[in-house]
């Protein structure tokens, strides 16, 4: 096996308090948001998706994030993100100096039209716009491109690679400072992974940043190690595995963080996090969103007696 990019550390990017909650029925409040990103923070997750700056009636169960983005500014070193959905989130995001926004783009045009009511090189268009903001903002806010139902999607079904590499470097053509490849909907399988991110990481070199893999079909940390082998070491996970998407029936949540930083501590890849404190949080969190479904295998059995 060749190991030679294989990294020494990865980060575990939380974001459970948006891709999570915003496929659940359940509205935490305010300060259970709060709560949430300080015990990540003090758990050692350095990186929090804290919300989407989309109009409250579509998404009232993120309609505080410019709150909560607020208070993760307030966490010396804490990395905190938005989503956005348009030059108008954009504006929200620079405004509450995100360090990092992100406009997500569906290779699937069908899943597109459905989700966005936009084609994909609309969104292409719109990042012009935002990249534009920015600059003007002077603000320091990073601008990630996030190219989701990369490996298909429930509606179309099949997407072709090459389209997604292209609306990629459309993407970078257009301001994006990073981008990323998400498996909106489970289709994914690694060597699927390990041939598009290989091809991914050719084009974009450093602005590849993300990799972001639903388990809806349990697959979600083998995509991960796959692409980890291609040196790839930042991943979006999401607190006992919760979340879904609007769009794709059964889908379920991303890998879940505790089982993602278990495997990586477990392999000697350094993330940073005290498993004990975030499953301490995930017990919390479960808690505060008593029957809604949540996923993930470590916190059945507790940590092996060898990492104690
Ligand atoms: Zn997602």
């Amino acid at each position: 096996m060749d190991m030679t990019n294989y990294p020494s550390q990865a980060v575990i990017r939380e974001v459970g308090l948006r891709d999570g909650l915003q496929s659940i029925q359940t509205i935490l409040s305010t300060e259970k948001k709060m709560a949430w990103v300080r015990r990540a923070y003090e758990a050692g997750q350095k990186e929090i998706e804290v919300g989407s700056f989309v109009p409250p009636k579509l998404l009232p169960q993120l309609a505080d994030t410019a709150e909560v983005l607020a208070f993760a500014k307030t966490l010396p070193g804490l990395f905190a993100s938005v989503l956005i959905p348009n030059l108008k989130g954009a504006e929200r995001a620079l405004e509450g100096n995100a360090d990092l926004m992100i406009l997500p783009l569906s290779a699937s045009h069908e899943h597109s039209l459905a989700n966005l009511r936009k084609t994909p090189d609309d969104v292409v268009d719109e990042m012009r716009r935002i990249r534009a903001a920015r600059d003007s903002s002077g603000k320091k806010t990073l601008i990630e491109g996030g190219v989701g139902t990369a490996f298909g999607c429930t509606i179309q079904g099949h997407v072709d690679p090459n389209e997604v590499l292209r609306l990629m470097q459309a993407l970078l053509d257009a301001g994006a400072d990073r981008v990323s490849l998400a498996d909106t909907v489970g289709y994914a399988d690694p060597l699927s992974v390990s041939r598009l991110f290989e091809k991914a990481l050719k084009l974009a070199g450093d602005k590849f940043w993300c990799g972001h893999f639903h388990d809806t079909r349990g697959l979600a940390l083998a995509n991960v190690f796959a692409s980890l082998q291609l040196g790839v070491s930042r991943f979006d996970a999401s607190l006992a595995g919760i979340g879904g998407c609007p769009h794709a029936p059964g889908a379920s949540g991303n890998a879940s963080s505790e089982d993602l930083a278990f495997m990586l501590q477990a392999m000697g890849v350094d993330c940073g996090i005290d498993l004990n404190q975030l499953l301490a949080l995930r017990q919390s969190v479960t808690q505060w969103l008593s029957g809604e479904a949540t996923h993930g295998a470590l916190w059945k059995s507790g940590l092996p007696k060898t990492m104690r």
